[in-house]
């Protein structure tokens, strides 16, 4: 990931600010590492580090900071930050709590949705293996509770990779998903449902 950092010219930036005299807060790599476990801490393990999630994944923003500041040296500002920055929008920072937005294998209530227009068409990136099964049986939650969909053909090709170097992207009619009567969250730019039928995958795209 790239570093971000703070200009008083520029505000605050990710990779190198305008002016090319901001001073970075925090690297790439430990950006990359923070991320990776706030991910894992507020989706998968929060008791392992004695964090608790209310119903909707929330924490206390002041929980999650002992833990960061213990670990890497993580202050709330530089928290703000990688939320802010995210690329994939997973965080979320509102009233002194925290929570990832998708992606939990623990059980939170995630029926919940961000305003803003459903696209005609989602995409969805996975291991070519997987294919017929997903034809057959439609797309499920595999180790998660919901399943994701990307706002672009690009992140679900990167999404993909993920599992397999050349994945198959899925093509998903949302109107139709909608007219089988599932609802689509919006969650950033990532797209939850509960469940996938076959006729709602209008096209296969190998790449
Ligand atoms: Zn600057």
């Amino acid at each position: 990931m790239k570093p971000l950092g703070f200009c008083e010219r520029c505000g605050y930036f990710e990779g190198i600010c305008r002016c090319k005299r901001g001073k970075i807060l925090i690297d790439g790599e430990k950006r990359e590492r923070v991320s990776k476990f706030l991910s894992g801490l507020l989706r998968h393990y929060p008791e392992r580090f004695n964090v608790e999630l209310d119903e909707y994944g929330w924490a206390n923003i002041r929980d999650v900071l002992k833990v960061l500041r213990e670990r890497y040296g993580i202050d709330r500002n530089i928290l703000e930050l990688i939320v802010r920055f995210d690329p994939k929008g997973r965080f979320e920072i509102k009233n002194e709590k925290i929570r990832a937005k998708y992606g939990h294998s623990v059980r939170v209530k995630f029926n919940w949705s961000e305003e803003g227009e459903i696209p005609p068409k989602l995409y969805h990136g996975t291991h070519p293996k997987n294919i017929d099964s997903i034809l057959k049986e439609g797309l499920r939650p595999m180790k998660r509770l919901e399943v994701h969909l990307s706002e672009s053909f690009e992140d679900a090709v990167e999404v993909g990779k993920r599992y397999h170097p050349n994945p198959v992207v899925l093509v998903i009619d949302t109107k139709s998903l909608l007219n089988h009567g599932f609802k689509i969250r919006k969650k950033g730019k990532v797209y939850t449902t509960d469940y996938v039928p076959p006729e709602c995958i209008v096209d296969v795209v190998k790449t």
